[in-house]
């Protein structure tokens, strides 16, 4: 898909999609998916992806957005107590990948001890 098109969660950003927000600071927001698969399911977006529409397209100018990110995901880790135990973070990338959003998301999972390896 084309870098510059609208995505679901450019939709959430723009607040034309409601998502319950868990996170959110001037670079990325994350929200509870609405199909979760672990009893802690959050999505972690940036907010303007830069071109990535997966992790694939990285590149070296995306490193500070990809270190926030990760940063961000320990910010959202703390201030969850279902997460204190730990927790699990994916990113599907492409059709092998099971990626459904062309917008780069982070999944965070968590709440319960989770299985290795994924499926
Ligand atoms: O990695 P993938 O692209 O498949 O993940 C997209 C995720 O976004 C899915 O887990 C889906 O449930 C979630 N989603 C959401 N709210 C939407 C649309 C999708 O939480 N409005």
């Amino acid at each position: 898909m084309a870098d510059t098109e609208v995505t679901i969660f450019d939709k959430i950003v723009s607040k034309q999609i409601p998502a319950k927000i868990v996170y959110e600071d001037d670079l990325c927001l994350a929200f509870k998916d609405i199909n979760p698969q672990a009893p802690v399911h959050f999505v972690l977006i940036p907010k303007n992806r830069d071109g990535l529409t997966q992790l694939s397209k990285a590149e070296d100018r995306h490193k500070n957005l990809l270190g926030h990110l990760m940063v961000a995901v320990s910010k959202i880790a703390a201030q969850e107590p279902l997460l204190k135990d730990g927790f699990r973070i994916v990113v599907n990338d492409g059709l092998h990948g099971g990626q459904s959003v062309y917008h780069i998301h982070i999944h965070i999972f968590g709440g319960a001890q989770l299985t290795w390896p994924p499926g």
